[in-house]
């Protein structure tokens, strides 16, 4: 299997290469020139396995480059209840009949991206060894307050890696930025920046395109890759939860094997959708893509529009994990959707960048609506929805997730679909105490973050997972906060390069 770039379809390359670069060098993003097919016996026969077994299924469709041996060996060492605190890694839970959540956030730092962050060291660290590179790895992340702690996690203390973490100063939960600033292990570097996410995402991937940068990390002995959902290797990983989810429902009887089940999902860089699309293109029976956005809803317009216009005010919500107005992951769908036409994408993709817009032909417009549904909703919803579900079923959700809840019911009352759901709960309500404590129990909203984690493992019957409890005595490592305009500097610096 090959990957190719969304600007330049001549480039080939294989997986190992795909993964320890990153990004293409003209800017695109890599994706595979076919998408491997899934049998339903295939699926039916991956519920007898362990999840690390269905995950190294998976992928040795994808990383073709990889041997068996090597593909054990990451999954293995990833996916283990050393890491989780579930033997299933991915739980699924009922919601009410035909409606699942699939819980994504049981790994060391309660949210999603811990499925794909606790396997990519391990790629990258092969991938590395296999091109038989000699330069250290600097992993530059943007953060809009999750990944950066999945990748400091997965990062940190890893031989042959450095890793700098960006989050928008003002951007991220109470929990979030103490689970950043008092990170372990002698790699790592996290600092604020004073701007939002799309300010963080943007200034890394100048960094990582300036070819002064690149040259001066090359001559020091370096090179730089990604740890955002722009990484191919961040990507594979978030394809199996859903191939596993769908095999395990079928064989619980929940589901006929070959029936479609559509899923939702809480949506910011399109990183997680997208998996599930590919999911269902390998051959997963997946029925509707319904993707969730909170009032930073330019993911939504462009489902309805076929407008991708970034020119809008940008909100601070409750859910900032999705305040985002540059979805990079698109440009992934994008190229699927046009036959992998990157004449096209170089088009949209750079009125994007100079005008902030662009719009997609009808062709591609109807093929979009077809396969997905888009809506969203305002903080006052997400609040009245995390209540609704805790006193209807009594099931706690986290803010993202309740985005999801509220959206999906919006569908379905718009459609009358009644298909079965699966819908990504991308956090531990734990992560965002205040907020989900001021949905259910206004007067028990406090000052100090731990009180509120204390009231609300009464309320839920969620056990405070260990890795947050821990946080509450540790020492801050990382106070500072810096300039948008200056993040070149300090990486650099941090570098020893200047
Ligand atoms: C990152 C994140 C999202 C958005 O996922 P994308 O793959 O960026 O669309 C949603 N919810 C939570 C809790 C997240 O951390």
């Amino acid at each position: 299997m090959y990957y190719k770039s969304t600007r330049n379809s001549n480039i080939r390359v294989e997986s190992a290469e795909a993964i320890s670069r990153g990004i293409s060098e003209d800017g695109g993003l890599f994706v595979p020139e076919s998408i491997p097919e899934i049998s339903l016996e295939e699926l039916s026969s991956l519920s007898e396995l362990s999840y690390a077994k269905r995950a190294a299924f998976v992928f040795s469709k994808y990383l073709t480059d990889f041997t068996e041996a090597e593909l054990v060996y990451c999954t293995e060492s990833a996916y283990s209840s050393k890491n989780f605190d579930t033997e299933n890694i991915a739980e699924i839970a009922h919601l009410f009949d035909g409606t699942y959540m699939l819980e994504l956030w049981h790994g060391p730092t309660c949210a999603f991206k811990d499925m794909a962050l606790q396997i990519l060291p391990y790629f990258l660290t092969t991938s590395v060894k296999k091109l038989k590179l000699d330069s250290k790895i600097v992993i530059l992340v943007a953060t809009s307050g999750d990944t950066g702690k999945a990748a400091l996690e997965g990062f940190k203390d890893v031989e042959g890696t450095q890793i700098m973490v960006f989050y928008p100063e003002e951007g991220v939960s109470e929990m979030q930025k103490r689970q950043m600033v008092t990170q372990e292990g002698d790699n790592v570097t996290v600092c604020a920046v004073k701007g939002n996410f799309d300010d963080c995402q943007s200034g890394v991937k100048q960094i990582f395109t300036n070819s002064e940068v690149v040259q001066s990390l090359k001559d020091g002995g370096m090179s730089f890759s990604s740890a955002n959902s722009i990484n191919w290797g961040r990507l594979v990983p978030q394809i199996v939860y859903y191939v596993s989810s769908y095999s395990l429902l079928a064989s619980q009887g929940e589901l006929k094997m070959g029936e479609p089940l559509n899923v939702v999902v809480p949506t910011g860089n399109f990183g997680n959708i997208l998996a599930a699309y590919y999911a269902k293109k390998m051959g997963v029976p997946i029925g509707k893509l319904i993707c969730a956005s909170n009032v930073n809803k330019v993911l939504t317009d462009f489902i309805n529009t076929g407008i991708y216009d970034k020119n809008r005010d940008f909100y601070a919500t409750i859910s900032p994990s999705m305040d985002i107005l540059i979805s990079s992951n698109l440009e992934r769908l994008l190229y699927l959707l046009t036959n992998e036409n990157d004449e096209q994408i170089r088009e949209w993709f750079g009125a994007l960048a100079s005008e902030g817009k662009y719009e997609v032909n009808d062709e591609v417009k109807s093929v979009l609506q077809k396969e997905f549904y888009g809506g969203y909703c305002a903080d006052e919803e997400t609040e009245s929805t995390i209540k609704e579900i805790y006193e209807k079923y009594g099931y706690t959700c986290d803010t993202h997730t309740a985005v999801a809840v509220k959206v999906y019911q919006d569908y379905k009352n718009a459609t009358g679909d009644t298909t079965k759901t699966l819908i990504a709960s991308t956090a531990s309500p734990y992560k965002f105490s205040a907020s989900v404590l001021n949905a259910i129990q206004k007067d028990a909203v406090c000052d100090d973050e731990y009180e509120m984690v204390e009231k609300l493992s009464e309320l839920s019957d969620i056990p405070v997972p260990v890795s947050l409890a821990e946080l509450k005595t540790k020492e801050r490592r990382f106070t500072g906060s810096i300039d948008k305009l200056d993040m070149k500097k300090f990486v650099l610096h941090e570098l020893g390069l200047n």
